[in-house]
């Protein structure tokens, strides 16, 4: 593989292929992507054209040509991890299902599938379980993510409806951003916010987030509420909203009912009592009540912060509660919108994706809506009652209720809250099918039967972004090996199954079928119709542009919903939804004091089995760390780069410790990416409370009671190497790419007897020239090797530092000198002294990875006396590419003491 920057040239000698226009396989911004081969080379732009991102990428989206090599890549089906035909590999699985299904029933098989497939591909799956199978026991990795938000809208308009638009973020004179890091987590979305903002600086951005993170940097007002005390707050806004005369009384007697019930359940209006439930101080509760009061075009952003809490649902529509008293919604600049985390999670909304829903927003419990999907499907066996959600459908698989499972796509040992309660489970279960592309992941690892799927770069269907924006992800690489597309590996499933009904030759098909369903009796009772769609032959499916559902037989799709004040209840009226806010569950507070919040971090997706691939990403965030408040960190006696171990009632994990003052006292956040392979130790789901919402079914992700303690191992070393390296035995460890160089980070509570022997047994190739040095009584131990044993200068081979605490060379100038063919005398005996002996030579910790600068090159720009982040810009191209970086830039300036590119903190003081 070689990689691109996104924005560099290709050698122009090597003829380019046409572009392809393609969507990222990430978040649920949904950018459009373009894509240009030339020989081996991928280059990767934003698409101009694409209304989610007019031509931006994040750095995620810039680096997915460091994605799609083959390396780590499952290349044929395996049956008991032996190489087999694909001729085997589905007979297994079409007979042993149906064997399964025969002898106990319809409901003893599940599926779990993921918002990283294609519409298609969940289309058929879902058809294949709830059509003919006859079981819902289908259920997503969506489930972990927006379960409670498709919860909420249900209760509110009668449907599963996104009312508005990525422009109406553009819009609004207040934007309001609940439980959201934006800033890390949709990042081109967020720029357009900031950008709108620049252009216009009277718009006002609201952050409602226990933490101070990075989408703070563009705040007006930081709300580090109680984590969990939410609808507590938007409850109270609506009694305000009240008590102020904020009500839009036409649009409430037309278009809603239940306020009345709302309202009661706000109890009286008490803004001291609702700041001290809240944590916050009375003046910026009032402060941000009022701009919400008196702002019209409000739109309130909200993402996994709200919808992975054992009450996120309530919390949906304590904020949905709050547009209908105002009648803020269905029009431009204003209503509430949840952001969806994964590039699919839409898609596979529309297809029924969830154990409690139908294809086509057909419900589950309808009669009407099973028969009519019956008779379209033809379907001998429909389901008829909801199947297991995510948490559930793996206690059965752990009870033995459940006997077979089809896993698609998703990495669930890894992302499931008690995530060693899974493994338990799959290690119980007597079949356990895979379908995946890579090798080795933890769930594949435990597969009967492994199916290698095709990956991003070579797939074709489509995808839904959060703004209800359908748009085709078009292949641009051929199938490597025998790697197959999941929705054709399905159709060949359910026919030897015996069932007819899926003789699909093309995803072209499969999209015609999903259109044709959702005109099929709908005549707008149903919010999702895509009739305009339902007649595309396959060269204008190939073409299809950008387009928001509904999508009218005109072909035109439609930007907001609820302009008309109709919503799709039985009257057409919008429900308000009585809240009684309801604590996070905790049953072992006592014992567990402090809470953990999971997140993402700005340069990983995921378990890391796409992104882990990219140097520049893995330079950002390179291993689990656990983000303490100062006071936290000093009680505890952890220190800044030292460990810590982190404790609940159902796992532990070890993590690096970072303090942050924007950190909650009594808070800690740990982001959720690393798998068994990349870290020995950094799981952290395996903690995560899998207490669920009891109408989402979505589990509490955000809110464990954990215990963390100062873990002081008694050696740490850092290994660079030019190859990849198995961990040693009976250490701990963190592995992963490090510019040129493998890396790998580790320590131990048994001191080796020889260290040469150890790094020996590591990293010495026979050809290579050996270098150490040792200090004995200061606990160091140094070695590296060149690649070839009569040159000492040639180039870098592996280098080991060993020390008996933290102190430890910069790890970004040792993976810088992988990358020089010679290795000079200066550098030979830095690397020995530990230290760079020129100090310019360590860039520092990678902040900007579009450009590879570091934190060391920045401060200097500081120190030069730039001031604001387009300064840097101008001075080093830090932030001048995708951008994602600028928040972290505007922190340092901050810290710099040169604020003018940060807003000032408006929370009054306590
Ligand atoms: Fe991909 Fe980044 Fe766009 Fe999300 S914001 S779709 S990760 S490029």
């Amino acid at each position: 593989m070689s990689v691109q920057p996104a924005n560099s040239t290709t050698n122009t000698a090597v003829a380019k292929t046409a572009v392809t226009k393609t969507t990222c396989p990430y978040c649920g911004v949904g950018c459009g992507v373009l894509i240009e081969k030339a020989g081996d080379k991928v280059e990767v732009k934003g698409d101009p054209d694409h209304p989610a991102n007019f031509g931006r990428l994040c750095s995620k989206g810039s680096a997915l040509g460091e994605t799609v090599a083959l390396d780590g890549r499952l290349l044929e089906p395996r049956i008991h991890g032996k190489s087999a035909s694909w001729d085997d590999a589905l007979d297994i699985v079409a007979s042993r299902f149906s064997a399964t299904i025969a002898e106990h029933g319809p409901d003893s098989v599940a599926f779990y599938v993921s918002g990283q497939l294609l519409t298609e591909d969940y289309y058929v799956i879902n058809k294949l379980a709830k059509g003919f199978v006859g079981t819902a026991n289908i259920d997503t990795n969506s489930r972990l993510c927006m379960a409670s938000s498709v919860a909420g809208h249900k209760r509110a308009f009668g449907s599963d409806t996104v009312p508005g638009c990525y422009e109406d973020l553009e819009e609004a004179d207040l934007i309001v951003m609940v439980g959201s890091n934006a800033a890390w987590c949709h990042p081109v979305l967020f720029q357009r916010m900031m950008a709108a903002k620049e252009k216009n600086p009277d718009v006002r951005v609201v952050v409602i987030d226990p933490r101070r993170t990075q989408t703070c940097e563009g705040a007006d007002l930081h709300l580090p509420l109680r984590s969990g005390s939410d609808a507590v707050l938007f409850n109270g806004l609506l009694s305000y909203l009240n008590f102020v005369g904020q009500r839009d009384q036409a649009f409430i007697a037309q278009h809603t009912s239940g306020i009345d019930a709302a309202l009661a359940a706000t109890g009286i209006f008490d803004i001291a009592q609702i700041a001290r439930t809240c944590g916050l101080p009375e003046g910026s509760v009032q402060l941000f009540f009022n701009w919400f009061g008196k702002t019209r075009k409000v739109v309130t952003l909200y993402s996994q912060g709200i919808n992975q809490s054992s009450s996120g649902t309530d919390k949906v529509n304590a904020i949905i509660n709050c547009h209908l008293i105002t009648g803020r919604i269905g029009h431009p600049g204003m209503g509430p919108f949840s952001l969806t985390g994964q590039p699919n999670a839409m898609g596979g909304r529309e297809v029924g994706g969830l154990a409690n829903q139908l294809a086509a927003h057909l419900e589950i419990e309808n009669p009407d809506h099973r028969a009519m999907l019956q008779r379209f499907w033809n379907a001998p066996n429909i389901a008829h009652t909801a199947g297991l959600k995510a948490v559930d459908m793996f206690q059965a698989v752990e009870s033995g209720k459940i006997k077979a499972i089809w896993i698609m796509s998703t990495n669930p040992l890894v992302s499931m809250p008690d995530a060693n309660r899974v493994r338990k489970a799959l290690e119980l279960c007597p079949l356990v099918v895979v379908s995946d592309v890579l090798e080795h992941t933890d769930t594949g690892d435990l597969a009967h039967v492994l199916l290698p799927a095709t990956a991003w770069g070579e797939k074709s269907g489509t995808v839904t972004n959060s703004e209800r924006r359908i748009s085709r992800q078009r292949s641009f690489l051929p199938a490597p090996g025998q790697a197959r597309a999941d929705w054709d590996v399905v159709c060949e499933v359910a026919r030897r199954m015996g069932f007819s009904g899926f003789e699909f030759a093309t995803p072209s098909d499969v999209f015609k079928e999903h259109a044709a369903l959702s005109a099929f009796e709908n005549n707008g009772t149903r919010d999702f119709d895509i009739s305009g769609l339902s007649t595309l032959g396959i060269d204008a499916y190939d073409d299809l542009a950008p387009v928001q559902w509904p999508v009218s037989e005109s072909g035109a799709g439609l930007k907001r919903f609820f302009a008309d004040g109709r919503f799709f209840t039985s009257d057409q009226k919008a429900r308000f939804v009585p809240i009684s806010p309801r604590a996070p569950q905790n049953k072992t507070a006592t014992d567990y004091p402090m809470v953990l919040n999971t997140g993402r971090v700005r340069d990983q997706w995921h378990t890391m089995t796409r992104t882990g691939k990219s140097p520049r990403l893995a330079g950002h965030v390179f291993e689990p760390y656990a983000e303490f408040n100062p006071e936290d960190a000093s009680r505890l006696n952890l220190i800044k780069g030292g460990f810590t171990r982190l404790f609940s009632a159902y796992g532990s994990m070890i993590a690096r410790v970072r303090i942050e003052t924007g950190q909650r006292r009594g808070c800690v956040f740990v982001p959720m990416h690393w798998s068994m392979q990349y870290a020995s130790d950094g799981l952290i789901n395996a903690l995560v409370n899998p207490v669920v919402d009891p109408v989402s079914g979505q589990p509490e992700s955000k809110h464990t009671s954990v215990k963390a303690e100062s873990f002081v191992p008694l050696w740490q070393a850092v290994i660079f190497s030019a190859e990849r390296i198995a961990p040693p035995k009976n250490t701990m460890w963190v592995t992963g790419l490090s510019g040129n160089a493998h890396r790998m980070e580790l320590w131990g509570e048994h001191m080796p007897a020889d260290w040469d022997a150890f790094a020996a047994k590591l990293l010495t190739e026979a050809t290579a020239n050996i270098s150490s040095y040792r200090d004995a009584a200061a606990g160091k131990f140094r070695y590296f090797t060149t690649r070839d044993a009569k040159a000492q200068n040639s180039s870098l081979n592996a280098a080991l530092f060993v020390s008996l605490d933290e102190a430890l060379p910069s790890r970004s100038w040792v993976s810088g000198l992988f990358a020089a063919e010679e290795l000079t005398a200066s550098a030979r005996m830095s690397l020995l002294a530990g230290a760079p002996l020129e100090a310019a030579s360590d860039i520092g910790e990678l902040v900007c990875s579009c450009f590879s600068i570091g934190r060391n090159q920045i401060d200097a720009a500081i120190k030069a006396g730039c001031t604001t982040v387009q300064a840097l810009g101008e001075r080093i191209k830090a932030g001048t590419n995708c951008g994602s970086c600028k928040p972290e830039l505007a922190k340092m300036l901050g810290q710099g003491q040169a604020l003018q590119a940060v807003k000032p903190n408006l929370v009054p003081s306590n």
